[in-house]
Order: C-alpha cells, then sequence, then structure tokens
C-alpha cells in the first residue's frame, strides 16, 4: 500500500538524496525533452505495427533526469493504480532499470499496458 509516509520515507533513502542533490533543479529542468523515436507516418499506414518505438537506455536516464523528486509528488495524483512514480523515475535516473520495474509491479499487475496507455 502507497501512503504519504512511505512516499516520504523512499524519497528520504541515501542514494536517493545524494541523486536528487547531484544536480540543481533548474539544470534538471532545462533539460530538453526526450521525444520517442516513432515508425515513419509513411511506414506506419502500411501496417498494424506498433508506432512507439522506445526509449534507448541512455535516452531514458536522460528524461528520467528531468524530474525534480518532488516532496509532495503530483504525478502521483490521479493515477489509478498508484504507481510510486518518482520511486520509478528515480530508479531509471540511477540506472536500475530491474529496480524500477519491481516499482510499477509493486501496484500495477499490468505494467506494459499502462505504459501504453497512460495519457501521463
Ligand atoms: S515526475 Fe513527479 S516527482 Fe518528478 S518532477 Fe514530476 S511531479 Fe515531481
Amino acid at each position: 500500500m502507497i501512503n504519504k509516509e512511505n512516499i516520504a520515507a523512499l524519497r528520504a533513502e541515501a542514494w536517493r538524496e545524494e541523486l536528487r542533490k547531484s544536480k540543481k533543479a533548474k539544470d534538471r529542468t532545462d533539460i530538453p525533452r526526450v521525444h520517442m523515436h516513432e515508425l515513419d507516418a509513411a511506414y506506419r499506414i502500411t501496417n498494424k505495427e506498433e508506432v512507439n518505438m522506445g526509449l534507448t537506455a541512455e535516452e531514458a536516464v536522460t528524461e528520467a533526469s528531468r524530474c525534480l523528486d518532488c516532496p509532495d509528488p503530483t504525478c502521483m495524483t490521479g493515477c489509478p493504480v498508484e504507481i510510486n512514480i518518482p520511486t520509478f523515475v528515480k530508479n531509471i535516473e540511477r540506472g536500475d532499470f530491474l529496480q524500477a520495474a519491481k516499482v510499477l509491479k509493486q501496484t500495477s499487475a499490468l505494467p506494459a499496458v499502462c505504459g501504453r496507455v497512460c495519457p501521463q
């Protein structure tokens, strides 16, 4: 169960604090959004392949570096499966993709579906 106390406790972990302090908030907000690669429009009208092609590991880390690790993470407000988004994102930023996947699976039985249908 995700609640304010364990969100705060996870945010206070030493690795997370160190990661948060490794960049100034301004430097994080200055990082341009990483756009996901997509199939070319002329090609995709010829088939039913998935349009989004995902990010490379390096791109995912860069995108995760944009997260400010807010004390009151509004990204979680409204998430119907209560994914601990900043904990997921910060694990991506430190390159621990397995742990990031474990965070998703704590509250979502269908993380691959969420990754495709979530508008955020
Ligand atoms: S993803 Fe969540 S924790 Fe990160 S900057 Fe956005 S609102 Fe804050």
